[in-house]
């Protein structure tokens, strides 16, 4: 069994002896102490885990007590932050603060519920207004995140006679939200347009077909060739919902996302339009844009919707001005671009393997499960916060460092943690 990237392998730990259960379950004694099936769970992973920190190489959920921008502090260590999802750098930023707080005062720190009955505040309405507009379509909605917004979106647009075609690097929440739909789920090979034409001509004629993809995928950074799988969307008559987490506010001129990158203007390219405002946009929740009469269905079928509690009002009034804000200040996203364009060419210069990533996400490839948690950790040690990711939360063999660069880094913070990755990279074996 995997669980984001730690393995937890019956026949790897020991002493442990699995026995089979009378109707073949499997069970487990741990030092003698016979144990049921989640005990046995719960033991492993707390071994795996207590392993990875007794080898100080453990790096998740680590605490920053200070948070500036792109500096933090862990552990009382000063470091740069090198895995933030603040592409643009606007935590923080004045304005943001000042309509949070002015909704604070105005509404108070929670809501009466969910949005279906009592939560749904004016701040609601007009940050939906405000996401409609910048993704020009006729309604929006928001959720409580943006995983709640794919599971609980494809639940209700789906059912098993349907098929969902899904890239093969989806994220998870999509993931999820096929499986619960009850559909019929055909996964293509990521990026691969020949097989989704092939997934799609083998689908029968007169069933719905959705097709969902997200538009910058979150472990490579690559861009989904949008024009082309618009054209197949039309050529076999299919539905495309689109999750734009990393592409929101990062790919365009403008930051307005996937459309504005491609340069498409066709307003029926994009059924389903689905986004966060945990990224680019410095708050927390999920939206789905599209339709006058797909947002009214959704209101009225998507569980975390109707059974989940509305957005804080400081959360809502922040994720608004943050929407105003990209658009009054669009040299962030220049400067982002630039700052991107500089720290990929800079790892590829040094002879590291980036993959096809175009976006602030950036895979340093490792390909070793050991030597990524050791990068990091020499990374960590000189000052430089990223993140390692493990198989099978990306395929064997392509273990890495995923990096991020935002708007708010320097070209010195670049050059710095260019360095810090060649040093770690060499000590490591990855580069020579
Ligand atoms: N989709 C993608 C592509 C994501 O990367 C994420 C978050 N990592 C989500 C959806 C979920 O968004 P949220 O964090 O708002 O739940």
């Amino acid at each position: 069994m995997w669980i984001w990237g730690l393995r937890v392998q019956f026949p790897s730990l020991t002493p442990l002896n699995l026995l089979m259960n009378d109707n073949g379950m499997q069970k487990a004694t741990i030092l003698g102490k016979e144990k049921n099936a989640i005990e046995t769970r719960v033991d492993l992973m707390d071994k795996r885990v207590q392993r990875g920190k007794d080898r100080g190489v453990y790096a998740f959920m680590q605490v920053s007590d200070k948070v500036d921008g792109i500096h933090l502090e862990v552990d009382g260590r000063p470091m740069i932050q090198f895995s933030s999802y603040s592409y643009l750098d606007l935590n923080g930023h004045p304005r943001i603060q000042e309509a949070a707080k002015k909704s604070l005062e105005e509404f108070g720190t929670g809501t009466h519920g969910v949005r279906f009955l009592a939560g749904t505040l004016r701040v609601h309405i007009e940050l939906e207004q405000t996401i409609a507009r910048f993704k020009q379509t006729e309604e929006a909605m928001t959720l409580p995140s943006g995983y709640a917004a794919n599971l609980g979106t494809l639940a209700a647009l789906l059912n098993r006679n349907d098929i969902v075609i899904s890239d093969k690097l989806n994220h998870a929440s999509i993931v999820d939200g096929c499986r619960i739909s009850g559909a019929e789920i055909k996964r293509f090979d990521h990026n691969d347009m020949e097989a989704l034409e092939r997934a799609l001509a083998e689908s029968p004629e007169e069933a719905t077909k959705l097709i969902v993809t997200d538009a910058v995928f979150s472990m490579d950074g690559d861009i989904i060739n949008l024009p082309e799988m618009v054209r197949l969307k039309k050529k076999y008559d299919a539905m495309l919902m689109v999750d734009e987490a990393h592409s929101l506010g990062v790919l365009g001129e403008t930051g307005h996302g996937i459309e504005e990158y491609f340069g498409m203007v066709d307003p029926e390219a994009i059924d389903v339009k689905m986004g966060t405002m945990s990224k680019a946009i410095p708050s927390v929740g999920g939206y789905i844009a599209g339709s006058r009469k797909l947002i009214n269905y959704l209101k009225h079928t998507v569980r975390p919707f109707i059974f989940s509690a509305a957005l804080p009002p400081a959360s809502a009034a922040a994720a608004k001005a943050a929407f105003e804000v990209i658009e009054s200040e669009p040299e962030r996203v220049k400067k982002l671009r630039l700052n991107t364009e500089y720290f990929i060419s800079g790892l590829k210069k040094r002879g590291f393997n980036t993959l096809n990533t175009k976006t602030p996400i950036v895979p340093i490839v490792v390909g070793h499960e050991y030597n990524t948690y050791t990068m990091t950790r020499i990374a960590a040690e000189e000052g430089i916060f990223a993140v390692p990711v493990i198989a099978p939360a990306v395929p064997a063999g392509t273990d890495r460092i995923r990096a991020t660069v935002t708007a708010g880094h320097s070209i010195p913070d670049i050059d710095r943690a260019l360095g810090v990755f060649e040093k770690a990279g060499k000590q490591v074996g990855v580069l020579f």
